[in-house]
C-alpha cells in the first residue's frame, strides 16, 4: 500500500482529499489526513457575523465537524504536526508518525498581532478583528452598542488572507449604520498599507470610488506600529497616527512554523513553492496549495480550488513517473460584497489584474465584473452552499463555463489603467508584420529545419498563388510522432494531445498541416482577437486581408505585453 498524507483539512486540504478518492485506486493508495481543529469553518460567512446580516447571526452555523467534508474512506488523524522530515519521508505529530510517497500541505496561515506593538494585549476591549469565529462574535456586540464616534478598521500590513474582506467590511459598517438611522453620527475609516482601498490597480479605482460616494475615508500608505489603547490611536512606521472609538483589526498573516521548522518556509511560515506545478522547492514528493503557499496570488479559497486541479494532475502525473505540467496561472477570483443587498465580482490571475466585463460568459453573465449588482450579492449568499456541497466536494471543476484557468471570455480588455484613456484597440496595433511562411509541398524536413532556424514554432503555409492554405506547428507535428514511452514524452502527450486529433505522419507539410486555421482581420477589436483565442483556445491568430493573403500575426503574448500588470 502507498501513502498520501494530507496535512491540513480546511478549504485545500478537503477539497484535494475528496478530488483525490475519485482518482485513485483506494485498494492500492491509503489517504491520510491530518489535523488538529475540531471544527471546519466557512471563513468567508465571518464577514457578516459582526453584523448578524442576512441571516449570520452565529458562528456556531457556519461550523461543522471537520470529518463531515471530508470522504469516509480516507484516514483522519486528530493531531499536532509538528515536522515534516522530507528526508525520511515522513510527517511527525504529537501522535505518531506517518510516512508518505507523496504529500499534500494545506495547513492555512493565522493572525499574527504580536507584530504590533500593544495589539495582542488590547483585542477584546475597543479592539476587535472578524478574521476568527471568537472575535467575530465579540465585534457584533461591540457594534451593536455604538452610537456614534469613530469606527477604523485597519488593514496592519500584507499578507492577509482575502484581502478584499477589510474593504467588504467598511461597506457593511456604512450600510448596518445607515440601518440603525445613525450613520451621520459614525466616521467610518480604513486604514490599509495599499495606496488605496485595494492592491491592484483597477480595482483600486473602483472599489477607491465607491468608498468615496458612501462617505468612507481612507488613509492610504499606513502600515500599522503600535496601539495605544489609553489614548485610542493607532501609529505607523511611516509616522503618522489614527484616532478610533472603535478598533476592527486585520494582522498581518503569518504561514505554519512547522513549514519554517522543517525547512520548507520562506522565513514567515509560507511553503517555498513553484508558481506554476505548485511543488515544493525545497523537497521532491511534496505540493503546496492554499493559504500556505508563497505563491504571487490573493490568500482565497478560490485560489484553494483553482490550484487544487494543478496539484491533482501532477499527483496523477507523478504516479504514473511522468513529469509534472507547469497549468496554474494564479487564478483567482472573489465576491466583493458592497452594501444594499449588492456585490461586485473580480476575476484575475498573476498577468491579468481584474477587468470590468461579464462573468462568466459574455453580455449574459450572469455576473458582473468591477461592477455592483444584485446577483454578484445572490452568488455571494448562496456560495455558502456552493461551498460545502460542490467546492469541497470536488465537483465545481466539472460545472462548464468555470475553468480553472483564468480567460478573457466576457472581458472587457479596453478597462485597464493602460488602456482607459487610449483609444480602442485592433489587431493592426499590437501585430507582429513579419511572418515566416512556407508553401504547399514543401517537405516536412524543411519545414522542421527552417522553424528551428528561425526560433519560431509554427508556420502559415501559402499555396502556389500565395493564400494561406493552412497552418503547421509544432503540436501538428506531435500530434503526428508516436511519441509514447518514457517520462518526457509522456508529458508532452498529456499537453499536446489534450485537445488535438491524432494525426499521421507523412512527408510533405500538406500531410500534417491544420487547414482550416483560424484568422482575424487587421481591423478586428483587440478583444475579438482574444475572444477567439480563449474558444479556440490556441495561443495565435493569422491576420489576413480580404483575398486570404497573410499580412501577420496576433500572439496571446502581444496581448500580455500590453495589459500586464506593472
Ligand atoms: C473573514 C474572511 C473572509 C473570507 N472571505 C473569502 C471569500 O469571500 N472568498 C474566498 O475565496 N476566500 C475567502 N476567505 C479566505 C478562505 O477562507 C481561505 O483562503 C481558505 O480557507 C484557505 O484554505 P486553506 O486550506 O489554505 O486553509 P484553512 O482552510 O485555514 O485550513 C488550514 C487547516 O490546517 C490546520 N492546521 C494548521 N496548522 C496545523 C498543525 N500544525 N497541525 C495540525 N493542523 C494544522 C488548521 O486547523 C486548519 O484546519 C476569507 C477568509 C476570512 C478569514
Amino acid at each position: 500500500m502507498k501513502n498520501i498524507v494530507v496535512l491540513g483539512a480546511g478549504t485545500g486540504g478537503t477539497l484535494i482529499t475528496n478530488m483525490l478518492t475519485h482518482h485513485l485506486d483506494l485498494t492500492e493508495w491509503k489517504i491520510t489526513v491530518i489535523d488538529r481543529a475540531k471544527l471546519h469553518v466557512y471563513q468567508p460567512g465571518l464577514l457578516f457575523i459582526p453584523f448578524r446580516l442576512y441571516g449570520y447571526n452565529s458562528t456556531q452555523a457556519l461550523a461543522k465537524e471537520i470529518t463531515e467534508p471530508l470522504p469516509r474512506n480516507v484516514d483522519f488523524v486528530a493531531a499536532n504536526i509538528e515536522l515534516i522530515d522530507h528526508a525520511n519521508k515522513q510527517v511527525k505529530t504529537d501522535q505518531g508518525d506517518y510516512p508518505y510517497d507523496y504529500l499534500v500541505c494545506s495547513l492555512g496561515c493565522s493572525l499574527a498581532p504580536e507584530e504590533v506593538e500593544g495589539l495582542q494585549e488590547a483585542l477584546g476591549e475597543k479592539v476587535f478583528t472578524f478574521y476568527t469565529s471568537e472575535h467575530a462574535e465579540k465585534l457584533a456586540d461591540a457594534l451593536d452598542a455604538m452610537r456614534e464616534g469613530r469606527l477604523v478598521v485597519d488593514i496592519c500590513n500584507m499578507p492577509i488572507k482575502c484581502p478584499v474582506a477589510p474593504v467588504e467590511f467598511v461597506f457593511l459598517a456604512d450600510y448596518y449604520f445607515h440601518q440603525k438611522g445613525i450613520r451621520d453620527k459614525v466616521e467610518i475609516t480604513l486604514v490599509t498599507p495599499y495606496s488605496g482601498a485595494f492592491t491592484k490597480p483597477n480595482a483600486n479605482r473602483v472599489l477607491t470610488k465607491i468608498a468615496g460616494e458612501k462617505g468612507i475615508h481612507i488613509v492610504p500608505n499606513f502600515t500599522a506600529s503600535a496601539v495605544d489603547t489609553d489614548a485610542k490611536r493607532l501609529s505607523s512606521f511611516e509616522g503618522t497616527s489614527v484616532d478610533y472609538d472603535l478598533l476592527v483589526t486585520i494582522p498581518a498573516n503569518v504561514g505554519p512554523a512547522v513549514i519554517d521548522e522543517s525547512g520548507l518556509g520562506d522565513g514567515n511560515g509560507f511553503g517555498l513553492t513553484d508558481p506554476r506545478t505548485l511543488k515544493s522547492k525545497k523537497a521532491d514528493c511534496i505540493y503546496f496549495m492554499g493559504d500556505n503557499t508563497n505563491v504571487a496570488t490573493s490568500k482565497a479559497g478560490s485560489v484553494a480550488h483553482f490550484e487544487a486541479e494543478t496539484v491533482l494532475e501532477n499527483l496523477l502525473l507523478e504516479i504514473e513517473g511522468k513529469h509534472p505540467v507547469s497549468s496554474y496561472d494564479g487564478h483567482s477570483n472573489c465576491f466583493i460584497e458592497s452594501g444594499y443587498h449588492k456585490a461586485l465580482l473580480i476575476d484575475f490571475n498573476y498577468d491579468m489584474e481584474p477587468l470590468e466585463g461579464s462573468f462568466p460568459t459574455p453580455y449574459m453573465g450572469p455576473f458582473s465584473l468591477l461592477k455592483e449588482s444584485y446577483l454578484n450579492h445572490m452568488g455571494k449568499i448562496t456560495f455558502e452552499w456552493v461551498y460545502w456541497h460542490m467546492l469541497l466536494k470536488g465537483h465545481l471543476g466539472h460545472v462548464p463555463m468555470l475553468p480553472s484557468h483564468m480567460n478573457f471570455l466576457g472581458k472587457d480588455i479596453k478597462t485597464t489603467p493602460q488602456i482607459r484613456h487610449a483609444k480602442e484597440l485592433h489587431v493592426r496595433d499590437v501585430m507582429t508584420r513579419e511572418v515566416f511562411t512556407i508553401q504547399r509541398g514543401a517537405s516536412l524536413t524543411e519545414a522542421v529545419n527552417f522553424m528551428t532556424k528561425q526560433h519560431v514554432s509554427g508556420l502559415p503555409v501559402l499555396d502556389e498563388n500565395g493564400k494561406l492554405s493552412g497552418v503547421v506547428t509544432e503540436g501538428d507535428f506531435l500530434s503526428a510522432m508516436d511519441i509514447s514511452g518514457g517520462a518526457v514524452a509522456g508529458a508532452l502527450e498529456t499537453v499536446v494531445r489534450k485537445h488535438r486529433a491524432r494525426k499521421h505522419m507523412g512527408t510533405i507539410v500538406d500531410d500534417i498541416m491544420t487547414s482550416d486555421p483560424i484568422t482575424i482581420k487587421e481591423d478586428d477589436t483587440l478583444q475579438t482577437a482574444v475572444e477567439m483565442m480563449d474558444r479556440s483556445r490556441v495561443k495565435r491568430l493569422i491576420v489576413t486581408d480580404g483575398n486570404n493573403r497573410v499580412n501577420g500575426i496576433v500572439s496571446r503574448a502581444d496581448v500580455i505585453k500590453l495589459f500586464a500588470m506593472k
